[in-house]
């Protein structure tokens, strides 16, 4: 694993060169076998990738315990977002969020004319207050799309399985869920499970959002994929290209997911990093949403905008402004040696009071 302290060897990030802790990104970078695949397939880039494509596909599809068919690849989770409500959109079809939230489903939902977006307000301490959500889908009488990423972006926090599950078996009348999991693997609250499972089951409710972006480093390669029922996958294919992949980001997400050991170091080290993080928080006294992701959310004694500033000035990037959360910081995590570093110069910033 990396180092957790600050080593003599530290490359010191520069406004050239910065800890970029602002985007949710995965600082170890792709697994060496990934970028193995991807330089090799770069050298057949006059092809095109039908066969890796079916080959991942194929891969999801056992990982998940479903047929081929219900798996679509996606340039990210964001194209399968696109092409979730591209498939179940109507105008008249109401979009559930939680106020705080990954904004890619709102942005589909304006996109596909829905007319009536309902934003549910979190709890006090920055939960999806879920019974709210089920209320705004009971009170509408029309069809509702409900996009619950889980966990959440910006807040990191998780909803509790057996009451969402409870809520998506009850099969509440024309209601979709568009479950975005994007982060899932960083999760250790064993309250927390995928709904994968449901689908194998034969859920006709939902539609998963998956991406290669978070554990395994990759979002610069644009890889992602959805499972629903064959129906609902076919809609959505039908709304983005095909070969809409590159054979390299393809391939390397093929070796990607053989390399259990990179999973286990991306796991480790988001891990190890977050540990110094709260660690830090503690010290400062800040407050912060536990926590099921590669970034956490933590208050402030000072504006966002100075502290943004602060921090740039020191060659560290952190997140932007989330109203309503106006006095909080998502903060991503880099490596645990990074988050080192960071935690120097926060410490520093809190004995001036400017944290
Ligand atoms: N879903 C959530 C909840 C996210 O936070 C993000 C990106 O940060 C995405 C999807 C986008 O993922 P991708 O890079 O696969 O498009």
């Amino acid at each position: 694993l990396a180092k957790t302290e600050v080593s003599p060897t530290f490359k010191k990030p520069t406004a050239d060169h910065p800890i970029r802790i602002c985007w949710n990104e995965n600082p170890l970078g792709m697994s060496p076998k990934g970028q193995a695949a991807a330089r090799e397939m770069i050298g057949q880039g006059n092809l095109y990738p039908f066969m890796e494509m079916k080959t991942l596909q194929k891969m999801l599809a056992d990982k998940h315990g479903v047929a081929p068919e219900c798996v679509l690849l996606s340039a990210g989770a964001t194209q399968g977002i696109v092409a979730a409500f591209g498939a179940l959109a109507t105008p008249d079809t109401q979009l559930v969020i939680p106020e705080l939230t990954f904004s890619a489903g709102e942005e589909a939902a304006i996109d596909n004319s829905m007319k009536k977006i309902t934003k549910v307000k979190m709890t006090k301490d920055w939960q999806i207050d879920l019974e709210a959500m089920k209320k705004a889908v009971a009170d509408y009488d029309g069809p509702s799309i409900v996009y619950f990423v889980n966990p959440n972006n910006p807040t990191g926090a998780i909803c509790k399985a057996d009451a969402v599950e409870a809520w998506i078996k009850s099969k509440p009348a024309k209601t979709m869920f568009l479950m975005d999991e994007a982060y899932a693997e960083f999760a250790s609250d064993p309250t927390f499970r995928s709904v994968s499972p449901l689908i194998k089951d034969g859920a006709d409710n939902i539609v998963l959002l998956k991406t290669f972006s978070k554990l395994f480093a990759m979002a610069g390669m644009r890889v992602g994929w959805s499972v629903s029922t064959p129906a609902i996958i076919k809609k959505m294919g039908e709304k983005i290209a095909n070969n809409n992949l590159t054979g390299a980001s393809v391939s390397a997400a093929i070796a990607s997911m053989k390399d259990d050991k990179f999973m286990e170091l991306s796991r480790a080290s988001n891990e190890a990093a977050r540990k110094i993080l709260l660690q830090t928080l503690d010290a400062l006294k800040l407050d912060y949403v536990p926590s099921n992701t590669n970034f956490v959310f933590h208050k402030l004694n000072v504006p966002l905008a100075d502290y943004q500033k602060r921090m740039k000035d020191a060659g560290i990037w952190v997140g932007r402004a989330f109203p309503p959360a106006d006095e909080y910081c998502r903060c991503s995590l880099g490596t645990p040696e990074q988050m080192a570093y960071v935690a120097q110069v926060m410490l520093d910033l809190g004995k001036k009071g400017l944290i």
